[in-house]
C-alpha cells in the first residue's frame, strides 16, 4: 500500500471497512452506489483533466520552490495594508492551531465558549478604540465594510429622507482607491448615487442621505473631520468612517465626534499581508442600529443556572436569516484573524499599542525631517505613519525598485511613504539613502527616532481605551500561552470529533494544506506589489483558477469574492452586466425556490433583482410546473434562477437539466449555488447540469478551515459568455475585458488562504476528488442505514439515496416535549457538534459527514444518535429529564447536589466510548432570549453586567 497517497490521508474508512459499509448501504460496489445516487443525464463522460495527485513530500517541495518565486520588498505601499509583526504565540498557538482553525461558527454556544470570548475581547478592542457602542465581529475586508456601512446609512434614513427618496451619498476623494470601487459596485444596483468629492467644499445638501470620509485620508494626511461630522449631522446627513486602526491609539476616537458608523481593516494588528488576506474588517456603530447591523455580534448572557455565558446575540436580526428583506448577505465572515487581532490586542495591552503607534509615528516623522534636510518637501501638515514627497516619482521608483523596497506613487511628482510596525532604524536609513541617491546628495544617516509632532491637541486621543483587565493580565508569554489554551479547551473543534454540519462539509484541514501559510514568502506580499514580485502567487493562484474551471466544467474563474454570499453576489452582478451588454437591462427577476439558502435571496435583492420564490413539492425537489410558470410569466424580465445543486434537501435532482432549460428558453441565467459542490467534484459538474456561473466555497468542498466563522474563500467560475465580466480591482489590472467594478478589496480576495485549496486539488488529483466525492456519498449513505428505524430521512432519491447529507425529522418527538434543540444539546454530552438544526426545514437536522470521517467515528456518532432516540422515548413528558437539562457540565456532575431523577453517569457517561475523551461543555444551556434583552456586547466588567441584569 502506498502510505505515501495524500487521498489515503484525507479520506477517512479504510479498505477493510468498505465490505460492512457496502453491505449495510445494500450495495456490492461504490460504483453501484453511485449509479443508484447520481442521475446518468448529468454524470461526466470523461475524467477531469488534473495533473497527477502529488504527495505531501512532493507537495512541500513543490510549494517551498513557488514561495521562492515570490521577491519580498520592504513595502511602505500602505492603501490599507501594512506589514505587521505576528507575536509567535499567537502564530503558533492560534494560527497553527486545528483547536482553533477547525471550528465552526459559534452556534451552539455551550461548546463554543473559547471563541465566543476571544470575539468579545475583540469587538470590546473595536469599541475602545473607535469610540463607538457596539462592534460586530467581523466583516470581510475595509472595502466591503465601507460598502455595508454604505447600505446600513441608505436603510435607516429618516422617514422623511425616504419618502423625498433622499438617494445621494457623499465620498471623500481621500477614500482608498479599492473602496471606492467597492462602493461603486454596491451603490447602483440599490439606488444610490455616489458623488466623489472634497470634503471641505462639500455644500452640505439636503439631497445626501450620509457621507463616507477616510481618517487619516489615502494621501496620509489627518483631516479634522469633526466640523464636516457636526455641518452633516445638522441637516441630517449620517457620517461613517474608514479608520486606520493603529492611528485610533493616537487620534480621537471617531466615536467622540458624533459619526454614526466606523470601519476598517484590523490587519495591521499581527495579521500577516498575505498578498490581500484574509484579514478581519471591523464595523462599529451607535446601539440604536443593533438590528441592522450586517454580520454576527457575540453578546453576554446567562445558563440555565445564571452564570454568565457568551453566544451570538440578535441571530433573527442576522440580515441573511431575513432573506429577500436584507440589506446584507455577509454570512461567513474573518473569525480566525478577528480573533488574532483581539489577541494581539491581549498581547500589547494599552501600554503596547500605544508604544508601536508612537514607534510608528516617530518613525514618520524621523524620515519626514531627514529628507526635509535633503531639500525634498513633504506635503502632509498633519499625519500619522504616511507622508508624501513632492518628486520625480519614476526615478524614486527605479533607485527604490533596486533596494527592494516599493513606496506608492501616486502621480509622476508624488511619492508616498507608508511606516508600519516592522519598519526599524536600519529601514528607514534605506529608505532616505534611495532618496538621498537619487538627489545625488551624501546619505544622512539617523541614529535614534525623534519625536512625532504632527498630530496636534484638537485631533490627538485623549481618552483611555483597553482597560479592562483581559487586555492587562497577560503580557507574559506563559500566561498568555495559557489564557489561548484555556480558551481552547472550551470549544469543540474537529481535533476532538466529527462535526456533521449538513451545508457546511467540515473536513479534514490537512495540515501539510495549512504549512505554508507560515511561510513569510507567502505572508508578506503587499497586494499592490507589482506583479513581477509575486510570481510565486501569480502561478498558484493562476492554476488554482484552471483546476476550479475544469473542476465546475466552466471557462473562467475568480478567486476574489471572501466567502459563497460574496460569490453569490459577484456571480449575480456579472450576469446582471451580461445582461446589460445585450441591451436586456430590464431583466432583474431572479427566481430563486422556497429551499434556498438565506443568502441567495438577500444576494439577489443587493444585486438591485426582484426576487420571485418557487415552490417546493412534498418530496422536496422543485415545483417544475411552478417554475416554467413563473418564468414564462416573466420572460420578458428574467435574469436569473438561483438554484443549489444537489438541492439543499440532499438529493440529486434528476429534472435539473429541463430546470436549466426552462430558464434559458425564457432568456435567464442560470446561478448554482455550489456549497455543495462536495457531492459533484469529479462525478459531475454545473456545467454539465447546463448552469452559467456558480461559486464555490473554498472552505467547505475544498478544505480552508472554518476558522470559527471565517476566513472563507467564494471563487466564482463562469462559462465563456460571463468571462468578460469577471470582476476587476483599481489598482492591479485584474479581471475580464468588460470587467465589473471589485468585489473585494484586494486583487485576488484572500490569497493566501488559497494556498490551501490549491494543496488540497494538487494532492488529491483527479483520482482522489473522485474518490472524496465517492466517499463523502457513502458515508452520509451509511448513516442513513444505521439511523433507519430511528429517525426518519426526509427526503431522498428516486433509488432512496441520499447525496453527501440528509435530512432528519425531529418534529414528531414534539409529542415527547422534546425539540430539535434538545438533540442538539443532549449530542454535546456525548462529545458531538450538533448536525445543522432546522435548515433548510424547522425541526429537522442536517447531517453531512464528509469523506474525512472513518467508519468508527461515524459509528459512535451513530450510536449516539441511537442511544438519543432511546432517551427520547423515555423522556415522555417529564420535564425534569436528560434531555431538556443537557448539556450537562463538570460543575453540575461534581456537584454535592444532584436533584435529577437519572444518575450522574448517564448524565454525563452516557455510552462507554465516551469516558475515553470527554469533552466537558462549560456552561449550561444558554438564554438566548435574557442575552437579547439585555444587549451586552462587550467584555464589561461583571458587575456592570450584574446590575444590568
Ligand atoms: C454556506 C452556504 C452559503 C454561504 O456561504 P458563506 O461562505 O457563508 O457566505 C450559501 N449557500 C449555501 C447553500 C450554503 O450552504
Amino acid at each position: 500500500m502506498n502510505t505515501d497517497s495524500f487521498a489515503l490521508r484525507h479520506i477517512g474508512p479504510r479498505r477493510s471497512d468498505l465490505p460492512e459499509m457496502l453491505q449495510k448501504v445494500g450495495v456490492e460496489t461504490i460504483d453501484q452506489l453511485i449509479f443508484e445516487t447520481i442521475p446518468e443525464n448529468i454524470r461526466l463522460d470523461q475524467p477531469l483533466t488534473l495533473d497527477p495527485a502529488m504527495s505531501e513530500h512532493e507537495f512541500a517541495a513543490h510549494i517551498q520552490e513557488l514561495a521562492s518565486k515570490n521577491t519580498v520588498f520592504n513595502s511602505y505601499i500602505g492603501l490599507g495594508y501594512h506589514q505587521a509583526v505576528t507575536p509567535a504565540v499567537i502564530q503558533r498557538n492560534i494560527l497553527e492551531n486545528p483547536g482553533w482553525y477547525t471550528a465552526y461558527t459559534p452556534y451552539q454556544a455551550e461548546i463554543a465558549q473559547g471563541r465566543l470570548e476571544a470575539l468579545l475581547n475583540y469587538q470590546t478592542m473595536i469599541t475602545d478604540l473607535t469610540g463607538m457602542e457596539l462592534a460586530n465581529a467581523s466583516l470581510l475586508d475595509e472595502s466591503t465594510a465601507a460598502a455595508e456601512a454604505m447600505a446600513l446609512l441608505f436603510a435607516v434614513r429618516s422617514r422623511e429622507q425616504k419618502k423625498a427618496e433622499v438617494s445621494k451619498f457623499f465620498v471623500s476623494e481621500e477614500i482608498l482607491p479599492q473602496t471606492l470601487s467597492l462602493l461603486q459596485t454596491r451603490a447602483t444596483p440599490i439606488g444610490v448615487e455616489l458623488v466623489v468629492g472634497n470634503h471641505e467644499t462639500f455644500d452640505f445638501s439636503q439631497d445626501f442621505f450620509g457621507a463616507i470620509l477616510q481618517y487619516p485620508g489615502k494621501s496620509g494626511q489627518i483631516h479634522d473631520i469633526a466640523n464636516f461630522v457636526n455641518q452633516a449631522n445638522a441637516i441630517g446627513i449620517k457620517v461613517a468612517v474608514a479608520a486606520d486602526i493603529l492611528s485610533l491609539v493616537k487620534l480621537r476616537a471617531p466615536g467622540e465626534m458624533g459619526v454614526d458608523v466606523v470601519v476598517g481593516t484590523t490587519q495591521r494588528f499581527g495579521i500577516p499581508l498575505g498578498y490581500g488576506g484574509p484579514h478581519a474588517a471591523y464595523f462599529a456603530t451607535k446601539e440604536a442600529y443593533k438590528r441592522n447591523i450586517p454580520g454576527r455580534i457575540i453578546g453576554v448572557t446567562r445558563d440555565m443556572n445564571g452564570n454568565r455565558a457568551l453566544r451570538m446575540a440578535l441571530q433573527t436580526r442576522e440580515q441573511h436569516i431575513k432573506r429577500d428583506k436584507a440589506t446584507s448577505n455577509i454570512c461567513t465572515a474573518q473569525v480566525l484573524l478577528a480573533v488574532m487581532a483581539g489577541m494581539y490586542g491581549v498581547y500589547h495591552g494599552p501600554e503596547g499599542l500605544t508604544h508601536i503607534a508612537n514607534k510608528v509615528h516617530n518613525t514618520a516623522t524621523t524620515l519626514a525631517d531627514a529628507l526635509e534636510k535633503l531639500g525634498l518637501y513633504q506635503t502632509n501638515t498633519a499625519y500619522f505613519d504616511t507622508i508624501q514627497i513632492k518628486t520625480d516619482s519614476q526615478k524614486i521608483a527605479n533607485i527604490a525598485t533596486e533596494n527592494n523596497i516599493n513606496f506608492y506613487y501616486p502621480d509622476a511628482e508624488t511619492v508616498a511613504i507608508s511606516i508600519h510596525e516592522a519598519t526599524t532604524i536600519k529601514d528607514l536609513n534605506a529608505i532616505i539613502a534611495v532618496f538621498a541617491k537619487a538627489l545625488d546628495k551624501t546619505t544622512i544617516e539617523v541614529k535614534e527616532l525623534i519625536e512625532g509632532s504632527s498630530i496636534n491637541n484638537g485631533i490627538a486621543r485623549d481618552t483611555p481605551f483597553l482597560t479592562l483587565d483581559v487586555f492587562n493580565s497577560y503580557h507574559s508569554e506563559t500566561e498568555l500561552m495559557r489564557y489561548i489554551k484555556k480558551l481552547e479547551r472550551k470549544d469543540l473543534s474537529l481535533n476532538h470529533s466529527m462535526i456533521s454540519l449538513g451545508s457546511c462539509t467540515m473536513k479534514l484541514n490537512a495540515a501539510s494544506e495549512m504549512l505554508p501559510l507560515s511561510d513569510p514568502q507567502w505572508g508578506n506580499i503587499h497586494p499592490f506589489a507589482p506583479l513581477d514580485q509575486a510570481e510565486g502567487y501569480q502561478i498558484m493562484l493562476k492554476k488554482l483558477e484552471e483546476q476550479l474551471t475544469e473542476i465546475t466544467g466552466f471557462a473562467g474563474t475568480s478567486l476574489q469574492p471572501n466567502s459563497g454570499a460574496q460569490g453569490e453576489y459577484a456571480g449575480l452582478m456579472v450576469i446582471r452586466a451580461y445582461h446589460e451588454s445585450r441591451g436586456d437591462s430590464n431583466r432583474n427577476i431572479c427566481l430563486i425556490p422556497s429551499s434556498a439558502h438565506g443568502t441567495n435571496p438577500a444576494s439577489a435583492v443587493m444585486a438591485g433583482m426582484k426576487v420571485v420564490v418557487t415552490k417546493a413539492l412534498e418530496n422536496g425537489n422543485i415545483d417544475i410546473d411552478d417554475l416554467r410558470t413563473k418564468a414564462e410569466e416573466h420572460k420578458e424580465n428574467l435574469a436569473a434562477l438561483m438554484v443549489t445543486y444537489p438541492s439543499t434537501h440532499g438529493v440529486y435532482e434528476s429534472a435539473i437539466k429541463e430546470i436549466t432549460s426552462i430558464i434559458h428558453k425564457n432568456g435567464g441565467q442560470v446561478y448554482m449555488d455550489g456549497a455543495n459542490m462536495n457531492a459533484q467534484v469529479a462525478l459531475t459538474n454545473p456545467g454539465a447540469i447546463g448552469a452559467d456561473v456558480c461559486h464555490l466555497n473554498l472552505h467547505k468542498t475544498f478544505a480552508i478551515p472554518h476558522g470559527g466563522g471565517g476566513p472563507g474563500v467564494g471563487p466564482i467560475c463562469v462559462a465563456s459568455q460571463l468571462v468578460p465580466f469577471l470582476p476587476s480591482n483599481p489598482v492591479i489590472t485584474t479581471g475580464g475585458d468588460k470587467a465589473i467594478t471589485a468585489i473585494s478589496a484586494a486583487p485576488w480576495g484572500s490569497a493566501l488562504a488559497c494556498l490551501i485549496s490549491y494543496a488540497y486539488i494538487t494532492m488529491l488529483g483527479e483520482n482522489g476528488l473522485r474518490k472524496s466525492t465517492e466517499y463523502a456519498i457513502l458515508n452520509a449513505n451509511y448513516i442513513k442505514e444505521r439511523l433507519e428505524g430511528h429517525y426518519q430521512c426526509l427526503y431522498t432519491g428516486e433509488r432512496g439515496r441520499a447525496a453527501h447529507e440528509m435530512i432528519i425529522d425531529c418534529r414528531p418527538f414534539k409529542e415527547h416535549g422534546i425539540e430539535v434543540t434538545d438533540i442538539a444539546k443532549r449530542l454535546m454530552d456525548y462529545g458531538f457538534h450538533a448536525p445543522t438544526v432546522s435548515f433548510p426545514v424547522a425541526g429537522t437536522m442536517m447531517i453531512e459527514p464528509t469523506e474525512s470521517e472513518s467508519k468508527e467515528e461515524l459509528d459512535r456518532f451513530c450510536d449516539a444518535m441511537i442511544s438519543i432516540r432511546k432517551e427520547i422515548d423515555n423522556a415522555a413528558n417529564d420535564p425534569n429529564n436528560v434531555m431538556k437539562n443537557a448539556p450537562h457540565t463538570l460543575a453540575m456532575v461534581t456537584s454535592d447536589t444532584w436533584d435529577f431523577p437519572y444518575t450522574r453517569e448517564k448524565a454525563a457517561y452516557p455510552l462507554s466510548y465516551v469516558a475515553d475523551n470527554k469533552f466537558w461543555p462549560t456552561v449550561r444551556r444558554v438564554d438566548d432570549a435574557y442575552g437579547d434583552r439585555n444587549l451586552i456586547c462587550t467584555c464589561a466588567p461583571i458587575e456592570e453586567y450584574m446590575e444590568e441584569a
